[in-house]
């Protein structure tokens, strides 16, 4: 009999996940299978769960592959690999991240400067049912796709450390270069969860001259001061957006940040950050992904001032190759074993989302091995 694997689907809004069981496939030319090591459940993963966001269905099948931020190691190599996208040997048993999508090349936004933004990048998010059914992160093994990106993870990066790698330290690196983020510059993080946390590290690396971070939860705040925040408001401390804005300002010397990064998830979140800006500044939207939230929002705040909106989804290769770099060379100075707050076996994925989704857990990883 075939070895087998098991996959955690999704089967609805708020449904529980059930455990499913699949044969364990080879991998084609140009493709890798990934054992999976840790997986993480990233805020996009709360809002697909919620039904907040709602990516396009697969179709056919009451299951759902969700699960996007892991660390595995090779289980076997495919045909024609034998290189990380680096020129690294790639052996099996070696630890990998990876690019969760998989920009095609051939459409208008690949053509266009490479942008990460391709309409094809997530066409193997197939069904848990369809082969090679291990197409996303809360199973035992994760499908590496050919025209992947993959990166060798270096010794001393630790799984807890290099799990948020391929989504939340990347997508920090990448947005706040996109952003242009440098010298002198003020830095505002609206939301202190995964990304939020993470770019203090990044801003501070491209030599940020301020951070001021914003969350409603204490805890968070507390880990923000401890990767470097120059400044935290809680939003129990400043209820109101007019007091956020207030302070941020005082905080600036009156003048206003350069860059606002908005790593929230909320569409209220937009008309406060633009405020917050200074002259010419820039506000980054990283965080809403949720299509119909919206809010009221004053579009002569823009032109006035002279200042850029900015929307960011995903990042390029190099994005996640700076990101192992710097969990490998600064991890003295930044606890990012700190960002993975709790671990559960991955057959309790429920109790995981239930207590990330009730806000007493930060940031849990699912372990599909225990
Ligand atoms: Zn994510
Ligand atoms: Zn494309």
């Amino acid at each position: 009999m075939a070895e087998t694997g098991l996959v955690a689907a999704m089967t609805g809004p708020r449904e529980p996940f059930v455990l499913l069981e699949f044969p364990v496939p080879d991998p084609q030319p140009g493709a890798i299978l990934v054992k999976v090591h840790l997986a993480n459940v990233c805020g996009s993963d709360l809002h697909l769960w919620r039904g907040d966001y709602k990516p396009a269905d697969p179709g056919g099948s009451k299951y759902r592959s969700v699960g996007h931020e892991m660390v595995g190691t090779v289980a076997k190599l495919g045909p024609g690999v034998n290189r990380d996208s680096a020129g690294q040997p790639l052996r099996e048993g070696d630890r990998i991240v990876y690019r969760y999508f998989y920009p095609c090349g051939q459409c208008r936004a690949c053509l266009r400067r490479q942008t990460p933004r391709c309409l094809h990048a997530m066409r193997y998010r197939f069904s848990p049912e369809v082969w090679p059914h291990f197409n996303a992160a809360y199973g035992q093994y994760y499908y590496l796709h050919p025209g992947h990106t993959v990166f060798r993870v270096p010794d001393n990066v630790t799984d807890e450390m290099a799990a948020p790698a391929n989504c939340a330290l990347a997508q920090a690196i990448y947005a706040l270069e996109q952003a242009g983020a440098g010298w002198g510059d003020r830095v505002v993080i609206q939301g202190a969860g995964g990304v939020g946390i993470t770019a203090i590290a990044v801003a501070r690396e491209l030599g940020v001259e301020q951070i001021i971070v914003l969350d409603a939860v204490p805890e968070r705040l507390a880990l923000a001061r401890q990767f470097g925040a120059d400044e935290t408001l809680c939003l129990r401390d400043f209820p109101t957006p007019s007091e956020r804005v207030a302070r941020v300002r005082q905080l600036t010397g009156g003048w206003g940040a350069d860059i606002v990064l908005e790593l929230t998830g909320r569409a209220d979140a937009f008309p406060e950050g633009v405020a917050m800006l200074g002259v010419g500044g820039t506000y980054v939207v990283v965080g809403n992904i949720c299509a119909g939230h919206t809010a009221p929002f004053d579009s002569s705040e823009l032109v006035l001032y002279g200042r850029k909106v900015l929307g960011i989804m995903w990042y390029e290769p190099a994005s996640l190759y700076k990101a192992l770099q710097l969990l490998s060379t600064r991890q003295e100075r930044y606890p990012f074993d700190q960002i993975v707050s709790h671990k559960f076996p991955l057959r309790e994925i429920n109790r995981a989302f239930a207590e990330q989704d009730a806000g007493r857990v930060h940031r849990a990883a699912l372990l599909p091995w225990a």
